[in-house]
């Protein structure tokens, strides 16, 4: 049913084209000319002029086989011929007197048949590279829809080094590019890149990926691969994607690795060397053979006295750490006043410290505040034993505390080797070490970092102040929040 509709249809679109009218017009004016020797004689007109140029009549023919070779093609050019046939046979077979009368037509038809033939071929090949080259500039422009939206920059660029295309991504990574060489416009570079250079192979067929890194830190992933263009041309259509995030995290995850490594490492020698210590004391105070005097055996004693300390400030130090990264360390408030923090701390320190000279300057009637009181003595511990740490034998020690601006600021200053100003920005971070090094050898970067965290969990500030040789001074303000407010 469907066929025959569509049979139909292709029947009366042919007998309403013009052409086809035209076609008939033109085929049955050469009929008549082609019989107009003996139209001219039945009329009774000059015979002899008209019945001798057959053959040039006959050549007419040409023009309707040709014109419906060119409009109705193949089959249009074959039926016309045969029409014009059928038409020279009458006067080949009746009424010719002139040698081979149907050989001629016979052979005029198979020319002209030929070329119409061919008509119809140039034709239909014609229509279909332009139906071919339509339907590739459409498929150009869908493409060219998709990665005009495209988040990665895309970028085609032509055999001849010139950027053909760019969507909007590729302007904001590189600016305006359109027309410009690319290695200009990609690589600031006044020839091609030479043999860096992917253009030729891309566009010889070969897919390609590649990373490029720019001066400023920028790192692209690209990928290329060849497009035709809608003119024909064989062009690269490179895909940039800014992977500078994810190689920021690959260096980021290199330095956590190897921050791991030197942090596993130093973590076994600061526990192994106090454990070292307190192991050699005990096995001579165990060692029976030998008679040790009260003196020496109370100077052992002392050893594993302060080594068991280094080792639990270690402990502390990275138990307070831990719980700070899981956010398990919340700053419980209650109503603190800091020179009593200062006096337990102190009492402590100076029996461990024992020959440094503690000095207090503590403001009269400073106001209490509300903070962790366990989390405050931590950060006053850890500032005085680095003090001692980072200074000599019978140098101060000085513990300021004052009002400043609503805040209560308390230092904690020595006269020991200094911070140079270069480390002085770094020496809160977590697991950083300075060049200056303990007395004690120990240490492993986290008592600055758990005093950061700290008054910032508390909205307060803290920072260094330092002269290298003369000593350093470590400050921190917290602010002074009427009961009630906390
Ligand atoms: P460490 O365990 O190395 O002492 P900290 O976090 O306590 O770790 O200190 C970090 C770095 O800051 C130290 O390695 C040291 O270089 C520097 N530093 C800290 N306090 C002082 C100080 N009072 N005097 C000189 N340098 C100090």
């Amino acid at each position: 049913m469907s066929a025959a509709g569509s049979f139909h249809r292709l029947d009366l679109t042919l007998l309403k084209s013009r052409q086809l009218y035209i076609l008939l017009l033109l085929f049955i004016v050469c009929s008549i000319f082609y019989y107009l020797g003996e139209i001219v004689t039945f009329s009774g007109g000059a015979k002899s002029f008209f019945n001798g140029v057959h053959d040039v009549h006959r050549m007419l023919f040409i023009v309707p086989i040709i014109y419906s070779g060119y409009y109705f093609r193949i089959k249009g050019a074959i039926i016309v011929t045969f029409a014009a046939l059928i038409v020279f046979l009458p006067r080949g077979l009746f009424i010719s007197t002139f040698p081979d009368p149907v050989l001629r037509p016979v052979l005029f038809s198979i020319i002209a048949g030929t070329v119409g033939v061919l008509t119809g071929l140039a034709r239909n090949t014609f229509e279909r590279s332009r139906q071919l080259e339509a339907i590739a500039r459409n498929e150009r422009d869908k493409l060219l829809r998709v990665l005009e939206t495209m988040e990665d920059g895309v970028v085609i660029i032509g055999p001849d080094y010139r950027v053909r295309f760019e969507n909007p991504s590729m302007s904001k990574e590189f600016g305006e590019g359109i027309g410009s060489y690319c290695y200009g416009y990609l690589h600031h570079r006044d020839e091609p890149c030479g043999d860096t250079c992917q253009l030729k192979a891309v566009i010889g067929g070969a897919n390609r990926r590649w990373e490029y890194s720019l001066s400023d830190d920028r790192t692209y992933e690209i990928v290329a691969s060849a497009i035709i263009d809608s003119d024909g041309t064989s062009c690269m259509l490179a895909v940039y994607r800014n992977i500078s995030h994810y190689k920021w995290i690959e260096r980021e995850l290199v330095k956590i690795n190897q921050l791991k490594s030197e942090l596993l490492s130093n973590m076994s020698h600061e526990l192994k060397s106090p454990l070292t210590s307190i192991k050699g004391i005990v096995t001579s105070l165990l060692q029976k053979d030998i008679q040790l005097d009260d003196d020496t055996r109370e100077m052992l004693l002392d050893g594993v006295n302060e080594e068991t300390d280094r080792l639990g400030s270690l402990v502390t130090n990275l138990l307070n750490m831990s719980k700070l990264e899981a956010g398990a360390w919340k700053p419980e408030k209650e109503t603190c006043y800091i020179p009593d923090i200062v006096d337990e701390v102190l009492k402590h320190q100076k029996w461990i410290h024992m020959n440094h000279i503690f000095r207090t300057d503590l403001e009269p009637d400073l106001p209490e505040i509300q903070a962790d009181y366990g989390q405050i003595r931590q950060v006053l511990i850890n500032l005085v034993e680095n003090a001692a740490a980072y200074s000599e034998e019978g140098t101060e020690i000085n513990i300021r505390a004052e009002v400043v601006d609503n805040n209560i600021e308390v230092s904690v200053s020595d006269q020991g080797v200094g911070i140079p100003s270069e480390e002085l920005g770094k020496v809160f971070d977590k697991f950083y070490r300075g060049t200056q090094k303990r007395r004690d050898h120990g240490g492993a970067g986290l008592g600055l970092a758990i005093c950061q965290a700290v008054i910032h969990g508390h909205d307060g500030r803290i920072w260094a102040e330092s002269v290298v040789g003369q000593g350093s001074t470590f400050y921190f303000r917290l602010p002074i929040i009427p009961v009630g407010h906390n």
